[in-house]
């Protein structure tokens, strides 16, 4: 095997890793937990919303044409016919000429009525009513599927649903909703020198930080992650870690191991059981990057470094994830903002720049590779198209916040 990694570049990679998803699989989730699945098919209204013209505030229905010139000192006085109560639709309430009938918001817009005055421009004495604002026609008035309209497609698949959605999924009779089944990703921590979490490193030790980071961020992006713990340095090791990750999950990331030091294996397991479709990208950080593939699930090798990890799970994991999710559009926050320095880069890979963002302008922050703490100081990462020399100062940018 040669020393050395043959990159290619971030679309390309892109491209491959892509080809690797498993087809998205549809369940069915009750409505109320439906928030922060992706759905998997259309929806549409089983009714029209609203099924009934109704008033959007609390105050009295009437014919438009009887408030004409209606003012304070003017006011048009209107026969009140009783009050519309909520939730029925019996229409006993006829609204004629010279006529009103109070309804509260949301009530039915009682039959005759064309427009509704709000209870703040209106007085009562006794059976007669002040009108001090003329009301235009249909004001004040939602007509009937004037939000949806029955048999109207009101979401299409790959949209992730908001909770918001779920309001709108409810209110179109979406009981039960058909999303995609959430990719079970195995999370594999490899290196010698890792210890746990819990325990105290020694000299040469670092703690697992990665497992934690991976899994997070997965939550955050409609996954079941499934920690697999630290492995060694050892073939044998990584073995039966992956004969034991795969069947459980529909998509394995190893962190670590994926240079081309001796005792890097994992580009070696991935090709003992299955095939490496590619390893290294013109990425920066993350240029040692394995995508393979066991037994038809994919298996990314990903770099130690963590942030060099969270690059490629940005850059490169993420779009196999929107595949597999069958999601439209990627679940990355964006901000604008412009430079405050010149970023030099190096031409032929695509570089991500972390960087601190107040008030609309973004700062890198430096710092060596390996550095925790440029992850925690920074608000997200700008990235540098591989063409590119450097930006210049004062160039505007899009940060993927964190
Ligand atoms: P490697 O990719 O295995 O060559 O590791 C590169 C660097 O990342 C080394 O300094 C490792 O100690 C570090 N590293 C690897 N895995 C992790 C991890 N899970 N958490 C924190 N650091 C790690
Ligand atoms: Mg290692």
């Amino acid at each position: 095997m040669s020393r050395f990694l043959h990159v290619v570049s971030v679309p390309e990679a892109v491209r491959v890793v892509i080809q690797t998803a498993p087809a998205p699989v549809a369940e069915m989730v009750p409505v109320e937990r439906s928030a922060g699945r992706v759905l998997a098919a259309p929806v549409v209204s089983d009714c029209d919303i609203p099924g009934f013209d109704r008033s959007v505030v609390d105050g009295f229905a009437v014919l438009s044409q009887d408030t004409t010139g209606a003012s304070d000192a003017v006011p048009a006085l209107l026969r009140s016919m009783g009050r519309v109560a909520m939730g029925t639709g019996d229409g006993k309430i006829l609204v004629r000429a010279g006529e009103c009938a109070y309804l509260p918001t949301g009530g039915i817009l009682p039959k005759g009525a064309d427009a509704v005055v709000m209870v703040e421009y209106t007085e009562e004495a006794g059976d007669t009513i002040l009108i001090k604002k003329p009301a235009a026609h249909g004001e004040n008035v939602l007509l009937r599927d004037e939000d949806f309209k029955s048999g109207e497609t009101v979401f299409s698949p790959g949209r992730w649903i908001t909770p918001q959605d779920t309001g709108v999924l409810a209110a179109c009779g979406c009981a039960a909703v058909p999303v995609a089944k959430k990719p079970v990703v195995g999370i594999i921590s490899t290196g010698n020198e890792l210890v746990p979490v819990t325990a105290l490193p020694s000299p040469g030790q670092v703690r697992d930080a990665n497992a934690s980071m991976l899994a997070a961020w997965l939550s955050e992006y409609g996954c079941i992650p499934r920690l697999y713990g630290i492995v060694k340095d050892e073939q044998e090791a990584f073995e039966t870690v992956i004969e034991r990750a795969l069947p459980e999950c529909d998509l394995v990331l190893l962190s670590g191991g994926s240079s081309k030091d001796d005792r890097d294996m994992t580009a070696r397991v991935i090709a003992g059981k299955g095939e490496v479709l590619l390893h290294g990208i013109a990425i920066a950080p993350g240029k040692p990057t394995i995508i393979g593939r066991i037994a038809e699930k994919p298996v990314i090798g990903l770099p130690g470094h963590p942030a060099s990890a969270f690059v490629v799970l940005i850059a490169i994991v993420r779009p196999l994830l929107d595949t597999m999710l069958g999601l439209q559009k990627p679940l990355l926050r964006m901000l604008r903002g412009t430079l405050a320095e010149n970023i030099p880069s190096q031409r032929g890979r695509e570089e991500y720049i972390r960087v601190r963002v107040e008030n609309g302008v973004a700062t890198p922050v430096f710092g060596k590779s390996g550095l925790l703490n440029t992850l925690v100081r920074s608000d997200g990462l700008i990235c540098i198209p591989a063409g590119f020399e450097g930006l210049e100062k004062g160039s505007e940018v899009e940060v993927i916040l964190w």
